[in-house]
């Protein structure tokens, strides 16, 4: 078998009209499609900036064209090799490695008539756990009626509160994350100072605490709070992980799915991650329905999958450009057995979506962007000036 050509899909995936919030204006997804010889078709996702992965795809196709898409490893090493005159790879060029890697493991299991958990070594599990996203009491309980079984907060600001008002809605029964997304002026002593507030609830992570070039503080945190620590889902690769795993920084890893190399990586990195009793929790806050599939089969294959992070009512398109949807049972996602990764994209609905602009804008405090007295912990560098509101102890007031 060779592959013949790529295609590439880039598409407008959460517009001002269909969200209500101009926060989400410029977010992407990049599908990408591998056709070969035999008439087999591989999908994939790319994330980390997708109009650069789009090019970064289109760029790759003479290293991947005419070559057999049953060598997967093979072709990886050749596309990372082809770009290491460009510097390190960085978040869009794994992208590019990333969907067209997605797209090699579909081609595989269409081949063979299997889905991808099974040549990844088989199922583990039949279904996995996954978590939703809530910034209010009312929300986390609207996810534990869905059925999930955990929910994340987010933010540096007065999180410990928020904590508490989840807690209480929720009960004891539902697993809560803290996902402080790394802003950058929030230093080691300041993550931990807020780690030490959350203890008291027995969080499942604490993600991000620090910038997560900011190894060392990472570290630091993770020597002074008892709470396991998260993070990983800005980095790259094998080796963007791999100081947090072989010195054991985290507890728990989160490679994003859209752009840490491709399921090839993702797998190496749970090998690495249980070596050292650290387990994987795949990152998914801004992907297409895609790339969340290939999670999905990933988890099911690997003893050390904890969870998986799930947007799946942000945008009504999510449901529009794929068939068919992810199944769910109780809360818990449904292993596909359907051969490769088991899913397909409408074409016609990501030509209706045309991408208009690939970088975030904040939108402002008065345009329903943001919850309620939460803008200013979106724009990080002001935030800053408010140490004494962000840090303060939980029930101390408002
Ligand atoms: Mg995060």
């Amino acid at each position: 078998m060779k592959i013949v050509d790529i295609k590439t899909f880039l598409m407008m995936a959460g517009a001002p009209e269909s969200t209500g919030s101009s926060s989400w204006s410029a977010r992407n997804w990049c599908f990408v499609k591998i056709y070969t010889d035999e008439g087999i078709v591989g999908i994939g996702e790319g994330s980390g900036w997708p109009r650069v992965v789009q090019t970064a795809i289109e760029d790759l196709r003479p290293i991947v064209v005419g070559e057999d898409p049953m060598n997967i490893e093979r072709i990886w090493q050749k596309m990372l090799i082809s770009t290491m005159g460009a510097g390190m790879t960085g978040t869009p060029g794994s992208g590019a490695i990333n969907a067209i890697d997605m797209a090699l493991w579909d081609i595989k299991g269409k081949a063979l008539n299997t889905p991808v958990w099974n040549l990844l070594g088989g199922q583990v599990r039949d279904r996995i756990r996954a978590y939703g996203h809530a910034s209010t009491p009312e929300r986390a309980l609207e996810l534990k009626e869905q059925g999930l079984t955990g929910v994340k907060t987010g933010g540096v600001h007065r999180t410990a509160d928020k904590v508490e008002a989840i807690r209480k809605a929720v009960g004891d029964d539902m697993d809560i994350m803290v996902d402080a997304h790394g802003p950058p002026w929030f230093n080691a002593k300041d993550a931990i100072i807020v780690g030490k507030s959350l203890e008291q609830f027995n969080l499942l992570f604490y993600e991000d605490p620090v910038p997560p070039d900011n190894v060392d503080a990472l570290r630091r945190v993770q020597d002074n709070v008892n709470i396991p620590i998260a993070a990983g889902e800005r980095h790259s690769h094998i080796w963007g992980v791999r100081r947090l795993i072989e010195e054991e920084i985290v507890d728990v890893v989160q490679p994003d799915t859209g752009r840490i190399g491709g399921i090839s990586q993702l797998m190496k990195i749970a090998a690495m991650a249980e070596a050292h009793y650290i387990s994987v929790a795949p990152h998914s806050g801004s992907l297409g329905p895609v790339a969340e599939y290939a999670a999905i089969h990933v988890l099911a294959a690997i003893p050390n999958g904890l969870i998986l992070e799930r947007v799946h009512d942000d945008v009504p398109i999510r449901y529009d450009v794929v068939q068919p949807h992810i199944e769910t049972v109780d809360g818990y996602i449904q292993v596909p057995d359907r051969p490769g990764l088991g899913v397909d994209i409408d074409e016609d609905v990501v030509a209706a979506n045309p991408s208009r602009g690939n970088t975030s804008t904040p939108g402002s405090p008065d345009d329903g962007s943001y919850e309620p007295g939460t803008y200013e912990e979106h724009l990080y560098v002001q935030t800053r000036y408010r140490r004494q509101r962000t840090l303060r102890a939980p029930g101390s007031g408002a």
